[in-house]
């Protein structure tokens, strides 16, 4: 059985993912199975970092 992640009621897009979008919803934007993830890799947090890369400043992302 495939495990249920949760998924936003309306998923971000390329570049419109944000830092508190990850902490909501970690597995459907960071697993690279769900659509979200490549949303995530074209989206940056404040600091500059892709989504899904690690960055020193943020908590999840
Ligand atoms: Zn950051």
């Amino acid at each position: 059985m495939a495990r249920t992640v949760p998924t936003p009621a309306q998923p971000k897009g390329p570049g419109q993912v944000t830092v508190a979008d990850i902490q909501e919803y970690t597995d459907y934007y960071t697993d690279f199975r769900n659509p979200g993830r490549e949303a995530a890799r074209e989206s940056f947090c404040p600091h500059g970092y892709r989504l899904t890369d690690s960055c020193p400043n943020c908590p999840s992302c």
